[in-house]
């Protein structure tokens, strides 16, 4: 019934256009799947065996979004179950995805996730090198570049981080408009915001956010 209430309070606060991506990570098989039998479609992992055990296990129609860091030598588990790869944070990664997509025959969809607040324990690609990336990007025809994610800093004064939003916006509306110069971007998707912090996120134009404890707590 939490969990229940939870989505539907969520999805109150959140208009139309902006994609509720569930994170399921730690979370047991019954908890995901009443998240599931609520209407829910896109579901957020952020380790390689949990995505894989869940992926086996819960019923009806989920799209499963990689949200982790993701180690390189992982990618080929993943890579024909996943819908979107939220954390691309080197060339290195990208060139797996791309060789695994030639593998599989298919083109995966990725975001390159931007660590704005140069936090040393966060991953992502320094905003500084965002054109550099894209720009090694290009010749890798089995990627997507989709758009970007960011991880805010975890703190009691929310206002604080209404700037690392803000600054990954106003990135994204660059590549967009600059977007013809690269053959596979195509920018449609602002992941950012998380439970403590998804409505300043939503605020700055954000329109995909990834809420854990707020569903299932
Ligand atoms: C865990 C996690 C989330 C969800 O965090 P909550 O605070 O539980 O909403 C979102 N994004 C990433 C990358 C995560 O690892």
């Amino acid at each position: 019934m939490k969990i229940k209430t939870n989505l539907e309070s969520i999805k109150k606060q959140i208009p139309p256009s902006v994609e509720l991506v569930v994170v399921s990570k730690n979370r047991t098989l019954d908890e995901v799947q009443e998240v599931v039998d609520n209407g829910i479609t896109n579901l957020g992992e952020n380790r390689v065996q949990q995505l894989l055990s869940k992926y086996d296990n819960i019923k009806g129609d989920v799209n499963w979004h990689f949200i982790g860091h993701l180690q390189t030598n992982k990618v080929k588990y993943i890579i024909d179950k996943v819908c979107l790869i939220h954390s691309v944070d080197s060339l290195k990664l990208a060139q797996e995805i791309q060789r695994q997509s030639v593998k599989h025959d298919k083109i995966t969809d990725i975001l390159i996730q931007i660590n704005v607040s140069k936090e040393k324990s966060k991953y992502g690609i320094n905003i500084e090198e965002y054109e550099d990336f894209l720009e090694s990007l290009k010749q890798m025809k089995n990627i997507n570049v989709k758009g970007l994610m960011t991880i805010a800093p975890y703190t009691e004064k929310i206002e604080e981080t209404r700037y690392i939003f803000s600054e990954l916006k106003e990135i994204y509306d660059k590549i967009k408009i600059n977007e013809i110069a690269y053959f596979n971007v195509e920018m449609k998707t602002l992941s950012m915001g998380m439970t403590n912090d998804y409505l300043i996120a939503i605020d700055e134009g954000s329109n995909m956010i990834r809420v854990g404890r707020g569903v299932f707590e």
